[in-house]
């Protein structure tokens, strides 16, 4: 087959038969094909997009690159969840235990984070001992004996997104809809799951800005998702806030086993509000996530059930335990890791910002957030660049908390005392305190259900 013709067709708006599809993808990844034109052909998708088949063809193309996870058969259904990404999201942590607790199996391949939005891998990477790089042999053995595993992908899996995504991040392709889907979902594909959850977000410190930027590809997903045998959804969700009261790599696992723990559950509980009130947003997408996904593998028959059985399976305490069994079959040194949380902070200077009069909160900036934690050194500006686990903020004030003039706006965990000082200064701008109670944006926009 000829490239040349390929692109000059995609250029010129025609389509592309599977074949085709099938055959520059294995080509690349042979080698047979070079950046330049793979560049060219690139743009020409930018430019005049794929049709639905074009992107399935593309998707599972790249799937078939590399290893794809086989698991023995068995009654728990293989589920996962994906997030676009944002500040504070440490959803993945909690979820996947509690998954497990429910009777599913969770290959859970996460990502490193770049920019602004934090990654599952790296939050893992402060937890002592943890290995994140597990060979599929183990990653199946740890998926049928915990039922759950939190992972890197392996070098074998979807070479094809590996090449492909590191050449569209440095010719300005990133942002094309039908690329974005085939790479999140080859990747999802290659876990052969029964049911997906896909967490679309957008706002401040979203990929997507907008709802209907979003609303757009969770469809694209969704639609391919369940045309490749996934029962997908896709939740919308909004990144104008970050997720959460903590951001930053350890201070986001010690907030997953807060969670875990159940306080606020409990605490909740005695208070007898309603189910939207007494939970936080963290909760609320974690226990929402959960339910989807009974429903989609017919483990509840509504979404109310499953939000209950999940909500039940977590206060009973066993994804707490889960998620030890977890840590442990993945190398980490349980010991090491209960006196890491036991210490307040782990950062060598922390620092409180302080309202400087009452009322309530009424912003609470996540991109402003995002940048000052990447900046403090727990995120990346490259894929080089190396991480401070220990950085970050936490006690976040959040929309609709009330204030007092010297109440704790967020602390600040810095390696210096001028990093730290720089911090508090730009963060000045991210929470904005109102005489009135703002109404509380809801975090869940819309579902996307085939
Ligand atoms: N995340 C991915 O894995 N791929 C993209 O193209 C964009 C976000």
């Amino acid at each position: 087959m000829n490239f040349l013709s390929l692109i000059e067709s995609k250029r010129d708006g025609k389509p592309l038969t599977e074949d085709q599809i099938k055959w520059l993808v294995s080509a690349y990844v042979a080698g047979e094909i070079p950046d330049y034109q793979m560049a060219a052909f690139l743009m020409a998708v930018y430019f005049r997009s794929l049709s639905t088949a074009e992107t399935t063809a593309l998707t599972l193309a790249m799937r078939d690159s590399g290893e794809v996870l086989r698991f023995p058969k068995d009654t728990r259904p293989l589920v996962d969840k994906h997030s676009t990404g944002g500040v504070g999201d440490k959803v993945s942590l909690p979820l996947a235990p509690l998954l497990a607790c429910l009777g599913f199996r969770v290959p859970m391949i996460s990502g490193r984070g770049l920019g602004i939005t934090g990654g599952t891998l790296d939050k893992l990477d402060s937890i002592p001992g943890f290995k994140t790089l597990l060979s599929t042999e183990r990653i199946v053995e740890i998926v049928q004996t915990v039922g759950c595993v939190i992972c890197g992908q392996t070098d074998r899996m979807v070479p094809a997104d590996k090449q492909l995504y590191a050449l569209r991040d440095v010719t300005g392709t990133v942002p094309s809809i039908p690329l974005i889907v085939a790479s999140i979902m080859s990747k999802k594909l290659a876990e052969n799951l029964d049911a997906l959850v896909l967490d679309v977000k957008f706002g401040r410190a979203a990929f997507m800005q907008t709802k209907a930027e979003a609303r757009k590809l969770a469809k694209a997903m969704v639609t391919l998702g369940n045309k490749c045998g996934v029962n997908t959804r896709a939740l919308l969700t909004n990144m104008d806030t970050p997720l959460g009261r903590a951001a930053g790599n350890w201070l986001e696992v010690k907030e997953t086993v807060e969670l875990l723990s159940c306080g606020t559950v409990e605490l909740s509980h005695q208070l007898n509000v309603s189910t939207a009130q007494r939970l936080d947003d963290l909760h609320t997408l974690v226990l929402t996530c959960a339910a989807h996904l009974l429903v989609q593998t017919s483990k509840a028959n509504s979404f109310k059930a499953g939000f209950k059985q999940a909500e039940d399976c977590l206060a009973t305490g066993a994804p707490r335990r889960k998620w030890d069994e977890m840590l442990a079959a993945q190398g980490a040194d349980l010991r090491a890791f209960y006196a890491k949380l036991a210490l307040d902070h782990t950062a060598p200077v922390v620092v409180e910002l302080k309202s400087d009069r009452a009322g309530f909160v009424s912003k609470c900036d996540a991109r402003i957030i995002g940048e000052v934690v990447r900046d403090l050194g727990g995120g990346r500006l490259t894929k080089e660049s190396s991480i401070n686990y220990d950085v970050g903020l936490d006690r976040i004030a959040k929309p609709g908390d009330k204030v007092r003039r010297g109440s704790v706006l967020c602390r600040i965990h810095a390696a210096t005392p001028a990093n730290a000082e720089s911090a508090a200064a730009r963060l000045q701008d991210a929470f904005v305190i109102t005489s009135s109670s703002p109404r509380t944006s809801t975090l869940i926009a819309e579902v996307t259900a085939r």
